[in-house]
């Protein structure tokens, strides 16, 4: 056993019990979980609601109690005084005997020893594993890009980071413009700082909104005094004594930078089950039921690539919710459970006074349906394929982002026609599908 892991005791009445409910789900008995981040530790949460009662190793390589993630770019940055916001209290797991490794990074997966080797070389057994590394920010493909004052959000270290710099950073240079560059945009604008936001495409958050909110979000963006440059990309950092000065751009403008936050997306952390022989792609490849190449090594979260239910193509979803469900699914199918993960995705994002919520996979869609007004910052815009409901964007609209988390959940499919009919059609439609659905299964 590694040392310093104390694996929760049982007596010999809890032990007859323990063997009793192994036997009866076939259930394995120490489920190693690598990555505490949300996954890692819904998977251990959800292990013990569905009745595991064998030993959980979480192991991470943060040493923070683990903590949720979003609030870094909304609300972490901009105030000293805030502390993270923890995923479970300290006491969580110890009372529900989950065993800790926290600072401790796992080298390699050796599945022929069915063991977890650590950087110094110790190890720890497992009858099965869950991976829930997570990724980390894609780096800035240029050279000297490992500048002080040029930095990424993933962690909390990271935010402290970027919190310690804000006060001194008069310019600061968004590089990216997906969600979490916007958020921090917003953020340090609303602190003071003159923002510029530098995005390659020829609209922010094109990988994934309508073009109708990404106007409205540079708009908005705009009004807050943030400079949001398009279709432009970053060719060269000036730096001095070793800090980054300026960023210069393919358009030839030289952007004088205090700060450079990198925000072009993320690498899955999957390179640990690609050195072992698990299938990996674009992340680590799992079925409907989160298993990899390898039936007893799981993967789930943000590293996880799988095919979508709603679309039949392949799938790495990088939100809490994906984490968190797939956490639950990959408990279910541990202990004993064949079910197909089929949880309806959605997102939310802050930037400024925009509350953006996305459900449903959006993307591919030709016909659109807009609700609500762009000019009272409320919106929403419904995305169809052909007369196929595909999922809901909203701005500060709520109602219709729930309405679609609970029509896609249900199996309620809206034609195009009706919700250009408007959503209070759409919701009367749904309520008589309830309905209908209430009386057919009713005795
Ligand atoms: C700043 C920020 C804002 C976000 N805002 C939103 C939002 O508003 N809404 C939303 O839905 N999602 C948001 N997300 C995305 C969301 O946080 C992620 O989708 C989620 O954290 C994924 O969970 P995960 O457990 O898969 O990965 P992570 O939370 O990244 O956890 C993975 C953990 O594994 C650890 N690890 C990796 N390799 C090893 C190893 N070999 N050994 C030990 N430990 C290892 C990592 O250190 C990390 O702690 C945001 C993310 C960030 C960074």
């Amino acid at each position: 056993m590694r040392p310093g892991l104390t694996w929760r005791k049982a007596d010999a009445s809890e032990r007859r019990a323990v063997s009793a409910v192994e036997e009866r789900l076939q259930m394995t008995r120490t489920i190693a979980i690598v990555g505490a981040g949300h996954a890692g530790v819904q998977a251990a949460a959800s292990l013990r609601d569905e009745g595991f009662d064998g030993r959980i190793a979480l192991i991470g390589e943060e040493r923070d109690l683990p903590y949720h993630k979003p609030p870094l770019s909304k609300t972490f940055i901009k105030d000293a005084q805030a502390r993270p916001q923890v995923l479970r209290a300290e006491n969580f797991y110890a009372a529900q005997g989950i065993d800790l490794l926290f600072g401790e990074t796992v080298d390699t997966l050796d599945l022929a020893g069915r063991r977890l080797v650590f950087g110094d070389g110790s190890t720890l057994g497992f009858d099965a594993a869950i991976l829930a590394t997570g990724a980390r920010p894609r780096p800035l493909p240029l050279e000297g890009a490992t500048v002080s004052g040029l930095v990424a959000l993933r962690t909390l270290a990271d935010a402290a980071l970027i919190r310690d710099l804000a006060p001194q950073a008069g310019n600061v240079v968004i590089i990216g413009g997906g969600f979490i560059g916007l958020e921090i945009a917003a953020t340090l604008a609303a602190l003071g700082s003159r923002i510029t936001v530098v995005e390659a495409q020829d609209r922010l958050l094109a990988r994934v909104v309508a073009p109708a909110v990404s106007a409205h979000v540079a708009a908005r963006l705009r009004a807050l005094g943030i400079r949001v440059l398009t279709g432009v990309t970053v060719s060269r950092l000036e730096s001095a004594a070793g800090r980054v000065e300026a960023v210069l751009l393919s358009s030839g403008e030289r952007l004088p930078a205090d700060m450079a936050v990198v925000g072009i997306g993320v690498l899955p952390n999957q390179e640990l089950a690609a050195a072992a022989g698990i299938a990996t792609g674009n992340g680590i490849r799992v079925d409907a039921g989160m298993r990899s190449s390898v039936p007893d090594i799981l993967a789930i979260g943000d590293v996880a690539s799988y095919r979508h239910f709603m679309t039949g193509a392949d799938a790495r979803l990088e939100s809490v919710q994906n984490a968190t469900d797939q956490a639950r699914l990959a408990a279910r199918t541990l202990t004993g459970r064949e079910e197909s993960y089929a949880a309806v995705p959605w997102f939310w994002s802050d930037i400024g006074d925009m509350k953006l919520q996305m459900v449903g996979l959006t993307g591919g869609g030709d016909r659109h349906v807009l609700l609500g007004d762009p000019a009272e910052n409320k919106f929403s815009v419904v995305h169809f394929l052909g007369d196929r409901f595909l999922g809901i964007e909203s701005v500060n609209r709520p109602a219709d982002h729930m309405l679609g988390r609970r029509m896609l959940g249900e199996g309620f499919a809206p034609g195009f026609s009706l919700f250009q009919a408007g959503p209070e059609a759409v919701k009367a439609a749904y309520d008589a599908f309830k309905a209908g659905k209430a009386s057919s299964t009713a005795p």
